[in-house]
């Protein structure tokens, strides 16, 4: 309800700004805070670039260092809710590496993010409203690495190149993916393990891996309505994106330059794709990349989007930060 109120007055998309805490180092180092949070009640944030000028930037929410993963989902919630009423959507985490994109998205065992809060509401629903509809929830889990389609829950190597094809009814899918068909969360949790496990092998270093991948988990849910019959379908896609940040050109050689390559043309295609909607525009350019391609029916028309654009307090990584802030601003 709480979104159909800001429907009214706005568009489909919102930005939500969330800054990480300082960390262990930067607090031992007497590190310096270029962000204001004075306004962060009213969605505002500042940003000091330095010899005492600040930035203003505004958001639909903006959650500071203190702020929580159950604060975070409160607000996100009523979004991931209506794909139950039949809307697609897409939440996705945007920013530089080690600003809390995974933190948001996946959280931790004691302290979990987005995803699995998700999933559990959904469940939670479902169950309520089981004398009316009758829910069908599967579960995909898949890796863009360099514009490639990995499978993360496929048992074999895939044989063939994954694509993404749209079906007679223009929903776009990806013939031979795993959908992995989930009764609670228990199962769900199981699936994510896997998923985690897949992203893991084949990789020497995890983290820097999954810096470079866009890691995306779908739910896709079929609603059958038990007193007429009707049927629905609708997908919510789950987004934690390749970190934003530039390398330094003496890191961009060989194979680091292939993948900052193509995770710059995914990212500025998203971006692209968001601007192109938010404008109104009549080409949307989703065929840009496989990311953009891949979101295509959860992103425009009547879906909902919900882009997290994560930062770091750091006075180290204020230009970053102002890339990022300004980035989110232009898809607002
Ligand atoms: P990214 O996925 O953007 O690279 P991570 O999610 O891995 O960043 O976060 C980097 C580190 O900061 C992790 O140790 C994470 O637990 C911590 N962190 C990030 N955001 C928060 C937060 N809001 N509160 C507490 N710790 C956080
Ligand atoms: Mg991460």
């Amino acid at each position: 309800e709480l979104y159909n109120q800001i429907q009214e007055t706005k568009g489909n998309i919102r930005v939500f700004c969330r800054c990480r805490p300082l960390n262990q180092e930067e607090t031992s180092t007497r590190c310096a805070t270029t962000v204001d949070f004075d306004g962060a009640k009213d969605g505002e944030l500042g940003v000091i670039t330095g010899n005492n000028s600040k930035k203003g930037f505004k958001f639909d929410r903006v959650y500071t260092p203190k702020d929580g993963q159950v604060d975070v989902f409160a607000d996100a919630s009523p979004m991931v809710v209506s794909v139950l009423d039949g809307y697609n959507v897409c939440i996705f985490a945007y920013g530089q590496t080690g600003t809390g994109k995974t933190f948001t998205m996946e959280g931790t065992p004691q302290n979990r993010g987005v995803n699995y809060r998700t999933v559990q509401q959904l469940f939670e629903i479902a169950k309520e409203r089981r004398d009316t509809i009758s829910y069908n929830i599967s579960v995909s889990v898949l890796e863009v690495y360099n514009e490639q389609i990995r499978d993360l829950l496929a048992t074999s190597p895939a044989s063939k190149k994954l694509e993404i094809k749209q079906s007679s009814d223009g929903s776009h899918h990806v013939p031979g993916l795993v959908e992995a068909k989930v009764e609670n969360i228990t199962e769900v949790w199981k699936v994510l393990q896997a998923g985690s496990n897949a992203r893991a092998v084949g990789s020497n270093n995890v983290n820097e891996h999954s810096s470079r991948s866009h890691c995306m988990l779908s739910i896709m849910v079929k609603a059958k309505n038990l007193m007429n019959g009707d049927c629905t379908k609708s997908k919510l896609w789950l987004v934690d994106l390749a970190g934003s940040e530039r390398l330094a050109k003496t890191d961009v050689q060989g194979e680091r330059l292939k993948e900052a390559q193509n995770i710059n043309k995914s990212l500025s295609a998203l971006g692209d794709v968001i601007y192109a909607l938010a404008t109104k525009s009549s080409h949307i350019p989703y065929r840009n990349s496989k990311l953009t391609h891949l979101l295509q029916d959860s992103l425009g028309g009547d879906s909902k989007t919900l882009m997290f654009v994560q930062i770091s307090p750091s006075e180290h990584d204020v230009s970053e930060t102002l890339s990022s802030l300004n980035f989110a601003t232009r898809v607002r």
